[in-house]
């Protein structure tokens, strides 16, 4: 699908719906947000420091287990994407 089709179907901002919007500014999820991922940033305070898609990149690639759960936790509560995996990956996939 081109990315320009990509726009979020959950709130109003008519934007494209890629891992930026999904984690850091979808209005749908502020609350989850607030809970989980906002936590974990403000327990980090060199993350804090960061522009948010730098936020994005470092809770994305982060190795810190717990980081790692409030990412996931997340994304679960959101409904939006499922988790899926085998022995040596996770997959995520979006529910259209
Ligand atoms: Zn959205």
């Amino acid at each position: 699908m081109p990315l320009e089709d990509r726009i979020c179907p959950k709130c109003h901002l008519r934007a494209v719906e890629d891992e930026y919007h999904f984690m850091l500014t979808c209005p749908l999820y502020i609350d989850i947000w607030e809970r989980l991922l906002k936590n974990t940033i403000n327990k980090k305070p060199a993350i804090k420091q960061l522009d948010q898609k730098e936020q994005l990149v470092w809770l994305l690639n982060s190795q810190n287990r717990e980081v790692i759960l409030a990412v996931a936790d997340y994304v679960y509560k959101t409904t939006r994407m499922i988790l899926v995996s085998n022995s040596k990956m996770v997959y995520i996939y979006a529910i259209l």
